[in-house]
């Protein structure tokens, strides 16, 4: 890997190979994987990852919404994609793309049903989704007989697959509760499949479901933070690598007197002579205010170095005075170790919060070797 010369997302294109394989490696050969790229691919660069899965013949994609899939279509993605939330003014753009829509309710489906048939479309592929106890999205159990009533009226549009989503299947002590949903999923597709007269693809399981409920697999499971490289429990995060590492570099050192202080609002007051460092990342780069005044650390040259005050939008300074660093040295955010579900514990929120928060700015290098 290369020293950083400024703030950098480092994407490793091995190690996404590694979860994917992983992951596959804990299904029958013929579950199909759909990958999540939605929110940038977990804010890493959804064109590449798409791109790099592609190759390796995943089954699908889903993103979230309908500008996210014409990203990759732009891209050359040719993989189907399944648009999770979808709006329904931007149904004729869906269609154009060759994108799939996730319908969640009779407006929705009655709203697509519409602009599918004003653009003549015979069979187009839909994506029906249930609630079964996480109370998001999702026709209800009881909607069987409507849904498939109001897609068999039709020709316009054809249900490709049927899916729901489970609400903690990373908690193992809320077994009983996932294991009902995915009995009530079984009862909803049953029914499904028997009144609408054949069988769509069903699915159930995020990355969680694919470690922790095998007879969740169903035909299909769809990964995001897996593919990303965290797991949800330290356990099975050591069977995943990281595929972003967030660097950036000291940019200036101070040192700080007794009773002097740091940063905005002087939230920091020295009670000694202390060394900071000033490190150019900030919350406009997706480091929130929440990791300051010694909830978060960076890592330099393998000790921890706290961040002290208030995170800045363009930077932040951190306690250097046991480190023996210099300017223009490469810090760590997080990577390997810590990894961002170890930096994102220290603002008590969660690995998907702290990688998908990397904005834009920050520069995303691509490492294929
Ligand atoms: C985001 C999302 C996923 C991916 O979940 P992970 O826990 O990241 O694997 C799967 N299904 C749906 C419906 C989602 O919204």
């Amino acid at each position: 890997m290369p020293k950083a010369r400024e703030t950098v997302l480092e994407i490793d294109l091995k190690a996404l190979k590694h979860n994917y394989e992983y992951l596959k490696s804990k299904l029958n050969n013929n579950t199909k994987v759909l990958a999540v790229v939605k929110a940038f691919a977990y804010g890493s660069d959804a064109d590449e990852i798409a791109k790099y899965l592609q190759d390796l013949k995943v089954d699908y994609f889903a993103v979230a919404y309908i500008s996210e899939g014409v990203a990759l279509r732009d891209a050359g993605i040719r993989t189907p994609i399944l648009v999770l939330h979808p709006q329904a003014i931007n149904f004729k753009i869906l269609i154009e793309r060759c994108l799939e829509p996730s319908l969640y309710n009779a407006k929705i489906l009655n709203e697509f049903i519409t602009v599918a048939s004003e653009e003549k479309q015979n069979n187009y592929p839909v994506h029906i989704k249930f609630n079964t106890g996480l109370n998001r999205l999702g026709f209800d159990e009881n909607d069987v007989d409507t849904v498939v009533s109001i897609a068999t009226e039709t020709s316009t549009i054809k249900v490709k697959s049927i899916f729901s989503h489970l609400a903690e299947s990373e908690n193992l002590k809320e077994r009983d509760f996932t294991r009902q949903q995915i009995e009530r999923f079984k009862h909803i597709s049953d029914a499904f499949t028997e009144r609408i007269g054949y069988k769509p693809i069903l699915h159930l399981a995020n990355t969680s479901g694919i470690l922790n409920y095998p007879e969740a697999h169903l035909d299909m499971v769809r990964s995001g933070i897996g593919l990303y490289g965290y797991g949800n429990s330290e356990e099975e995060d050591k069977n995943l690598k990281p595929i972003a590492t967030l660097k950036s570099i000291i940019s200036q050192i101070h040192t700080i007197k007794k009773g002097e202080t740091v940063g905005y609002n002087r939230a920091y007051k020295s009670d000694d002579l202390k060394k900071t460092a000033t490190i150019p990342i900030g919350h406009a780069d997706g480091i929130g205010r929440q990791y300051g005044n010694k909830k978060g650390f960076i890592t330099i040259n393998g000790s921890k170095a706290f961040i002290i005050g208030n995170v800045c939008m363009d930077m932040i300074m951190v306690d250097i005075t046991d480190i023996d660093c210099n300017e223009g040295d490469e810090v760590i955010i997080f990577g390997d170790h810590p990894n961002a579900s170890q930096f994102a514990h220290t603002a008590n929120t969660i690995s998907y919060e702290i990688i998908t928060a990397i904005s834009q700015r920050v520069k995303r290098l691509i490492i294929d070797n």
